[in-house]
């Protein structure tokens, strides 16, 4: 038995959590959740949007599966996503964008991997107003933070077998910052000389993924770009409700689709569940429930290519609950 920290999360966040743990039920692995919450919830019922009983469960579980959580734009509390990555040092942030067959995308066989730096650069937060009519934000970018998630992405792709690792920066403009990241990567390159690794200026990759995205396997970046490029990888594979994400630190990691709160389908049992499915499908590898995290993927794989009961973001005409139960019944006889 496991024991993980839930937190459902905000606007679709409850549907999906519900529609995961379906799922995670029905491939037979045992996990005590620990259930707190925080978002906008938390703030309706205690005040705050981040109650310490988040933190102090997930650095007693190790390990947390999570809805996506709303953040105003502009004004109100920060990001408690940025928050919850910083408070735990969740450094590395691995979204993998893969191609299902049988769900419309500009391209088949994309399986992309992007690594992305996840405490500092423009997300350490430290903006502020100089006088009324101009604002400061620093981009804050270390050694340390740099050769740390360089080497979890040259782990992990020789872990998965991978072949390449690329890093993505704008060292041409920013040349101590991004320059700083760029050289940091290239030294942790060298201790993996049988992986090849190049790098790429984060415009023309935009521009190199979308015309030619075979050309790459994992990519490594800063904050920012890797916010950016993983949306535009989901978007190659069909769209933010496929690609989940895992945030990893070396004493606990947090499991999450990539999408955030849709507020504006909430509660209309319609938005697709595969993004945190695939969260959850990722934190059974990290627990070592590889057997069950590859029989919820090839399942869902195989449900999605056979179109039948798929959400409407897919064209088809299927409730979140209902397509989690078809998955949950395709598992469990499996
Ligand atoms: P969003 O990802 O919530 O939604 C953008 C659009 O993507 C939606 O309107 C919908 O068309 C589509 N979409 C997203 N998830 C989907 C799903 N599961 N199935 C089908 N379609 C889906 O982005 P947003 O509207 O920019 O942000 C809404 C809120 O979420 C904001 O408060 C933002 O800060 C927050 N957010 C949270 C996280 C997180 O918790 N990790 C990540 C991103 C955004």
């Amino acid at each position: 038995m496991h024991t993980a920290t839930l937190i459902r999360g905000d606007g679709i966040g409850p549907e999906i959590t519900e529609a995961t743990l379906e799922i995670i039920k029905a491939a037979g692995v045992k996990i005590k959740w620990e259930e707190v919450t925080a978002g906008e919830g938390a703030l309706e019922k205690y005040g705050t949007p981040l109650p310490d009983e988040v933190i102090s469960s997930l650095k007693s579980t190790g390990v947390g599966l999570k809805g996506p959580l709303t953040t105003p734009v502009g004004s109100g509390f920060r990001s408690i996503n940025v928050a919850l990555r910083k408070e735990l040092d969740l450094y590395a942030n691995l979204r993998p964008a893969r191609s299902f067959p049988g769900v419309k995308a500009l391209y088949e066989g994309i399986d992309l991997v992007v690594v992305r730096e996840n405490t500092e650069d423009l997300y350490a937060g430290v903006e502020h107003m100089v006088g009324d009519d101009a604002a400061e934000s620093i981009k804050i970018i270390t050694r340390k933070a740099s050769e740390r998630v360089a080497r979890f992405a040259f782990d992990y792709a020789q872990n998965a077998g991978r072949k390449k690792v690329t890093a993505v920066h704008k060292a041409n403009i920013l040349k101590l910052s991004d320059g700083l990241f760029l050289e940091a990567v290239r030294k942790v390159a060298e201790d993996y000389p049988h992986l090849e690794f190049d790098d790429c200026i984060v415009d023309n990759m935009a521009m190199q993924l979308v015309q030619k995205p075979w050309q790459y396997e994992v990519m490594v970046m800063p904050n920012l770009y890797g916010d950016i490029l993983s949306d535009l990888c989901a978007g190659l594979v069909g769209g933010l409700g496929l690609v989940p994400g895992a945030n990893i630190g070396d004493e606990s990691a947090l499991f999450e689709p990539v999408h955030g709160s849709a507020p504006k389908y909430a509660g209309q049992n319609r938005v697709n569940p595969t993004a945190m499915i695939m969260a959850a499908v990722l934190m059974l590898g990290y627990l070592g429930e590889n057997e069950a995290a590859n029989k919820i993927e090839r399942n869902l794989a195989a449900l999605l290519e056979d179109g039948e009961y798929v959400t409407p973001d897919l064209g088809g005409t299927t409730g979140t609950r209902e397509m989690a139960l078809a998955l949950a019944e395709a598992v469990s006889l499996s």
